[in-house]
């Protein structure tokens, strides 16, 4: 390598876009090799052609990027999946907006994290192809790999052994059983074992805003995309039977 810069080829997904002067955004993206990185793609704004309008949210793309100190220069993109039928429904973008964001707030900047780069891939594609279920089920997986998923394995208020169901109230640094939690909705301690289990739309909300809780509270940033939910808009409700 010569002094400033290398050439480098990744896989990833884009998380972020942000306008960058008149004519450039910087994209963030979730790699494979090298977690978190934010690159420049210049004069992106001015001509559609340029990365061939390939750059946008939840899109797997292979990069060509040269390495600098600070933002990194996106060169080239090639399109792996486009993932277009997120954007077919509300609830599914709702859904691929969450895992996004939440990714993006595990995934450590320039630093390889696998497991939490295949959690995501995991849980877009399930959205992409309507398999809802099948992307919350990547939840526990996700914070699992992030090390931050307590063992659901007794109740911190009564201390009752491997509990049937747990509240996500989470946000106490562990689990407590239905008895505890009456009043709340509950998650089956089975899904936070990974085992599934499906969720109806309440069970479902009262899930993201729970995780979300207890991520920010890792973090200490909030994860906007659940305003989606909390401004009475109920995006993650099915959508409304059609008059025959
Ligand atoms: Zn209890």
């Amino acid at each position: 390598m010569t002094s400033g810069s290398a050439a480098v080829n990744l896989e990833g997904v884009v998380v972020h876009l942000r306008a960058l002067g008149e004519s450039s955004r910087v994209v963030e993206l979730v790699t494979r090799e090298a977690g978190r990185i934010a690159l420049v793609a210049r004069g992106v704004r001015r001509s559609r052609k340029r990365f061939q309008g390939a750059i946008d949210l939840f899109v797997s793309l292979r990069v060509q990027a040269t390495v600098k100190p600070g933002l990194w220069n996106l060169e080239g993109v090639d399109v792996i999946n486009p993932r277009l039928a997120i954007r077919s429904s509300l609830e599914r973008l709702s859904l691929a907006s969450f895992f996004t964001e939440l990714t993006y707030q595990l995934m450590p900047e320039q630093q390889r994290a696998q497991r939490i780069f295949d959690a995501y891939l995991t849980s877009l594609d399930a959205v992409d192809g309507n398999a809802l279920d099948k992307a919350m089920a990547v939840l526990p997986a996700m914070l699992n790999a992030a090390g931050i998923l307590p063992s659901p394995d007794h109740c911190l208020r009564c201390g009752i052994i491997e509990p049937i169901a747990v509240a996500p109230l989470i946000v106490e640094g562990g689990w407590i059983c239905a008895d505890c939690a009456r009043g709340t909705v509950v998650t089956p301690a089975a899904f936070w074992r990974g085992e599934g289990a499906g969720l109806n739309v309440q069970g479902r909300e009262a899930l993201l805003r729970a995780a979300a809780a207890w991520v920010q509270g890792h973090t200490g940033r909030e994860l906007k995309s659940l305003r989606l939910w909390q401004s009475g808009s109920r995006t993650l409700a099915p959508p409304p039977r059609q008059a025959p």
